[in-house]
């Protein structure tokens, strides 16, 4: 029986234009599915997840080949990204560790790099590789709608119902959630677990930095530049990360994305902003203190709470 709720007015609603959002509705768009990518928030705009290894560039490229859209090639390669994308991504030849102790400078034998594959791994600067996304889902179909909260959902089994802090009202046969962390379906349906079911505990401060040069010369008796790939300042129970977006020549960005990662079991929120607690870190480790002795933040840290959470299921009625 055709009943008013089985009116849709996509097939795919799709929450979170995120890359995973938007990659999926470029897909579905491709292949004809009537598509609306819905974002709290607009692009371009700030997001960490930066550095990527094989696995993801692997899965990336197998989706490019498989669904005829070599748009999506051009994420994984240095020179396509730089000629179709924007030349604001460094790359990745490597993963770098070096390990630090309280007090004391590095010791250049506890560190080592290992190559990422065949080609080269990128940093991704957000900002631009997700607008780009978000720009291809809709030039293959999508309906965007940013800067639109989603305020009601219905689920039923006729289909799926939206209210958006805009008014719209907008009707699909499926709901796709890729919110992530803040998951609007999580939220509405009571997914998550609490406490978290996983084992790790990490927390973490970010930004994005100017004048922060290459930890190397002094330090690094490898072939290969620390600053050629991701670098990780280890130590106990935490790490900084060193993601270059300007190490590579066809790289126009000043940038490097900037990080530490802590277990808040061993090192629970202080009262102190979050600029402050990156240098008390510092100041224990004298070798990682003198890269980013000139380092200037370009914007405003951010400071997370635990990093991990989980669901109880990740599927449901439409
Ligand atoms: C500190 C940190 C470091 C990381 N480093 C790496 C790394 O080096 N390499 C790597 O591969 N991965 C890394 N990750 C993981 C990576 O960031 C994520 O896997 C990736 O960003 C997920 O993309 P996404 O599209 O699923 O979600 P997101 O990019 O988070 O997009 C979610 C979208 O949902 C929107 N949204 C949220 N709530 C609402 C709402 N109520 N209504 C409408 N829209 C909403 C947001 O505005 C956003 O656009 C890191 C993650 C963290 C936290």
């Amino acid at each position: 029986m055709i009943t008013q709720e089985s009116k849709h007015d996509f097939d795919v609603a799709i929450l979170g234009n995120g890359l995973s959002g938007s990659m999926l509705a470029t897909i579905l768009g491709k292949q004809g599915v009537s598509v609306v990518l819905i974002d709290a928030d607009q692009h371009p705009r700030f997001a960490v997840g930066e550095s990527t290894i094989p696995h993801t560039s692997l899965i990336v490229s197998l989706l490019a080949e498989k669904y005829g859209l070599p748009e999506l090639e051009h994420l994984v390669d240095a020179e396509r990204m730089a000629k179709h994308v924007t030349t604001t991504c460094g790359i990745k030849r490597h993963f770098g560790y070096v390990y630090h102790r309280s007090g004391q400078v590095y010791d250049p034998k506890e560190g080592l790099q290992f190559g990422t594959s065949a080609r080269d791994e990128n940093h991704w600067f957000r900002q631009d590789t997700d607008a780009y996304l978000h720009n291809l889902a809709v030039h293959h179909g999508a309906v965007p709608r940013q800067k639109a909260k989603v305020t009601g959902l219905e689920i039923n089994k006729q289909g799926v119902k939206l209210q958006t802090s805009t008014g719209e009202e907008i009707r699909a046969r499926y709901l796709v959630d890729g919110t992530g962390y803040k998951s609007i379906v999580a939220e509405r349906f009571g997914l998550r677990d609490n406490p978290c079911r996983l084992k790790h505990h990490s927390r973490t401060l970010f930004t994005h930095m100017v004048d922060v040069p290459p930890f190397d010369e002094a330090h690094n008796p490898l072939p290969i530049s620390y600053h050629k790939g991701t670098l990780h300042h280890c130590f106990e129970r935490g790490w900084f990360w060193v993601i270059p977006f300007n190490n590579n020549p066809l790289s126009t960005n000043p940038l490097i994305s900037v990080g530490l990662t802590i277990d808040p079991r061993r090192y629970p929120k202080p009262d102190m902003s979050a600029e402050q607690e990156f240098n008390e870190f510092l100041k224990l480790y004298p070798s990682v203190a003198e890269q980013f002795k000139d380092g200037k933040a370009v914007r405003p840290w951010v400071s997370t709470g635990r990093l991990q959470y989980s669901s109880k299921q990740t599927i449901g009625h439409r």
